[in-house]
C-alpha cells in the first residue's frame, strides 16, 4: 500500500469519531494552512467507527479535496487504534497526528514541519494550557499523568498525541507487535533524535469531547498497566506493610497472652482475617489484570479492521 514514500510529503493523521461537524471544517482549515506554507500533504482520516455521519463526510471531503483519503473501522476502536491504522496507511516522509476538532491548532505544524526539516525526528507538541475543559475531566486527566508520570519515569502531564515522526519512527512503531498500545508514551520510548514544541489548547470547534469519566478511567488504566509494573510493585509494598503489621501485632498479642489476659482476641481475629482476605483479594486482582493482557497479547489480533476506504 504505501510503496511511494513521496519526497518530503507530510501524512496529516486524523482520528474522528461521531465528528460529522468538524471533518469538512477541518479538512479547509489544514489545507489552506500547509498551502500557504507550500508543503506537500495528505489527510488522513480514520473514522472510529462512527454512529454519526462522519463516513459520509470524509467522502464529501475527499470530493472537494483530492489529497483527502478516509478509512472505516467496523466498529469503535479507540483513537489508538486510529493513530495506528493511520500511521500504516501513512505514505508521507513524515506523518503528524492531531484531533479533528482543531484542539491541536493546525497553525503549529509547519513549526514542527520545519523542525523536521532541521532534521529532528520526533517533534512532540506540548501543551501549556489545558483549554476548556470540565472540572471532572481535569482532576482526572491531572490525576491520570500523575501516576502515569510516576510509573513510568517519563513527564507526560503536559505531553499530548499530537506529534511529528520521521518515516523511521513510524515504521519502528508499525514494526512492533503489542496491542495495547499507548502511542503518547511509545513516542518517548522508541528515542530518536527529538525535541519539542509547545502549543496552547484551543477551544474544541464544533461537537462535544468524546470521552467520559468511565472512557478516561479505563484508559489511564489500560495504559499505566501496559506500560508499566507498577501496580505489581504495589502489591508487593502492600504486602510489606501488611507483614509488619501483623509481626507488630503478633507481639502484642503474643505479649496478652504470656501475661495471661489473652481472653477477648476475638476482635484482633476478625479483623486480621478480613485485612488478609482484603489484601489478597486486591493482589489477585491485579495479576489477573496483568494475565489478562498476556491473554489479549498473546492471541495477536490484528489492532483493527477496515471496511471501507476512499
Ligand atoms: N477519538 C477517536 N476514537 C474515540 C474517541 C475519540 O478517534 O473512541 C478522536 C476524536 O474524534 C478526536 C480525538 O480523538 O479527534 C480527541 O477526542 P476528544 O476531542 O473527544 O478528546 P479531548 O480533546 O476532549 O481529550
Ligand atoms: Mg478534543
Amino acid at each position: 500500500m504505501n510503496e511511494v514514500k513521496k519526497e518530503g510529503m507530510l501524512s496529516v493523521i486524523i482520528p474522528s469519531y461521531n465528528e460529522e461537524l468538524n471533518i469538512l471544517n477541518t479538512t479547509r482549515t489544514v489545507a489552506r494552512i500547509l498551502d500557504a506554507q507550500q508543503i506537500v500533504f495528505e489527510l488522513i482520516f480514520v473514522d472510529d467507527g462512527s454512529k454519526d455521519r462522519t463516513y459520509e463526510k470524509i467522502k464529501e471531503a475527499k470530493k472537494e479535496e483530492c489529497r483527502v483519503r478516509g478509512i472505516h473501522f467496523s466498529r469503535n476502536f479507540g483513537k489508538e487504534s486510529c493513530i495506528f491504522a493511520g500511521l500504516a496507511e501513512a505514505q508521507g516522509a513524515c506523518a503528524v497526528v492531531m484531533d479533528c476538532d482543531l484542539q491541536h491548532p493546525p497553525e503549529v505544524i509547519p513549526k514542527m514541519y520545519a523542525l523536521w526539516q532541521e532534521g529532528y525526528e520526533v517533534i512532540e507538541g506540548v501543551k501549556v494550557s489545558r483549554g476548556d475543559e470540565s472540572l471532572a475531566h481535569k482532576l482526572s486527566a491531572g490525576l491520570f499523568y500523575k501516576i502515569i508520570s510516576r510509573c513510568s519515569g517519563i513527564d507526560m502531564e503536559s505531553s499530548s498525541d499530537f506529534k511529528l515522526l520521521d518515516r523511521k519512527v513510524i515504521d519502528t512503531l508499525s514494526e512492533l507487535k503489542e496491542r495495547n498500545t499507548f502511542f503518547r508514551a511509545l513516542s518517548f520510548w522508541v528515542g530518536y533524535r527529538s525535541t519539542t514544541i509547545e502549543f496552547q489548547v484551543a477551544e474544541r470547534e464544533f461537537g462535544t469531547t468524546k470521552w467520559s469519566v468511565r472512557s478516561l478511567a479505563k484508559y489511564a488504566v489500560n495504559n499505566v498497566t501496559s506500560f508499566s509494573a507498577a501496580p505489581l510493585y504495589l502489591v508487593m509494598g502492600m504486602g510489606i506493610l501488611f507483614i509488619i503489621c501483623a509481626v507488630i501485632l503478633g507481639i502484642q498479642t503474643l505479649a496478652h497472652f504470656l501475661i495471661g489476659d489473652a481472653v477477648e482476641g476475638f476482635t484482633t481475629v476478625i479483623l486480621l482475617i478480613l485485612i488478609t482476605g482484603g489484601v489478597i483479594m486486591l493482589s489477585l486482582g491485579i495479576i489477573g489484570y496483568y494475565i489478562a493482557k498476556i491473554y489479549d497479547e498473546m492471541k495477536e489480533r490484528p489492532r483493527y479492521i477496515i471496511s471501507e476506504r476512499v
